[in-house]
């Protein structure tokens, strides 16, 4: 009887969320196997200046797979940092990004780009996070002020000494920090003062409607008021239309990434046309 009941309880389960259970215990399997093949790629998207200039860009990892096709990253991230998958992965794309930027430091024009990657709250809580950066960072000679850590408002509020010491270790080495969807997190104003950032990242959820929406135009003001305030860069994110560009500048920002600069791209593909359009641009003159 309890049995019977047991199986009942079982079918009452939505089964949308089984679903989604099953294809989660799968896509973690999936992503274990990948992880040991190395079969991740890295996208690059362009961030401009107020002059449209190249300043650098952000990595972005892409997932093809067999039986699931392409996979978003907003799908198995989650999947990563739930599982523990995330701190190999997350240390292959900090590796990646290191290559790139000792690759780049060689390079007359593209030794003066940054270069952003994404950090999971996960992968920054773990013991030997700090660790491993300043290994990359030394094996691979990156240059100071070159790297830059994407992490979110809510890490900032977990354990904040703890924070502070590593953000200070790791900003003494020569890393930036962007505070990334800046705007939809719950850190309190004051840990800007607190933490060695460098950028706030306004979210791309204010600039889709800032045309439309006054509400959202006030708020990237305040974004740009406060970085003007606390000497922090901002860039805004998500930027599709010259017409957004253009409202962001007025504004006040003076720094874009979004569609309408570049969509990202794999990293050796987006290299060569940056040195294919140095070579236009030069031969023009
Ligand atoms: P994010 O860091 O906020 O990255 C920006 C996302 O917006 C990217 O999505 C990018 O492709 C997309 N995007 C860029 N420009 C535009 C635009 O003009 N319009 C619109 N609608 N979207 C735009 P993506 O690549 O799918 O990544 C989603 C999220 O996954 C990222 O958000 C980041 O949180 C996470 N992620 C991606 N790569 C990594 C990684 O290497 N490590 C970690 N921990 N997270 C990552
Ligand atoms: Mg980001
Ligand atoms: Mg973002
Ligand atoms: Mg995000």
């Amino acid at each position: 009887e309890a049995k019977t009941q047991g199986a009942n309880s079982v079918r009452l389960f939505n089964p949308d969320m089984q679903i989604s259970i099953s294809r989660r215990l799968h896509l973690e399997s999936a992503l274990r196997r990948a992880i040991d093949e190395r079969k991740f790629e890295l996208y690059l998207q362009p961030q401009v200046d107020a002059a449209q200039q190249i300043t650098g860009g952000e990595l972005l990892l892409r997932w093809h797979n067999q039986e699931f096709g392409q996979v978003p990253p907003n799908e198995f991230i989650p999947v990563a940092e739930s599982s523990g998958l995330i701190v190999p992965l997350g240390n292959w794309v900090i590796e990646q990004a290191c290559m790139a930027l000792q690759q780049w430091s060689r390079h007359p024009q593209l030794r003066e780009l940054q270069l952003a990657i994404n950090i999971s709250p996960r992968q920054f809580r773990q013991s030997q996070f700090v660790d491993y950066v300043a290994e990359c960072l030394k094996r691979y000679q990156v240059p100071v002020g070159k790297l830059e850590l994407e992490i979110t408002e809510n890490m900032l509020i977990e354990n904040v000494e703890l924070t502070i010491e590593r953000m200070s270790r790791l900003g003494r080495l020569g890393v930036r920090f962007s505070l990334d969807d800046f705007g939809t997190g719950y850190a309190s104003l004051a840990y800007l003062k607190r933490l060695p950032i460098y950028q706030l990242k306004i979210d791309q959820s204010f600039v889709r409607d800032v045309l439309t929406d006054s509400n959202d135009a006030v708020i990237i003001e305040t974004i740009v008021g406060l970085g003007d305030s606390l000497s922090l860069e901002v860039i805004a994110e998500g930027v599709e239309t010259a017409a957004q560009a253009h409202a962001l500048g007025e504004l006040g920002c003076n720094k874009f990434q979004g569609f309408y600069f570049g969509r990202p791209q794999p990293i050796a593909t987006w290299v060569e046309q940056f040195e294919r359009s140095l070579t236009v641009s030069t031969t023009s003159d």
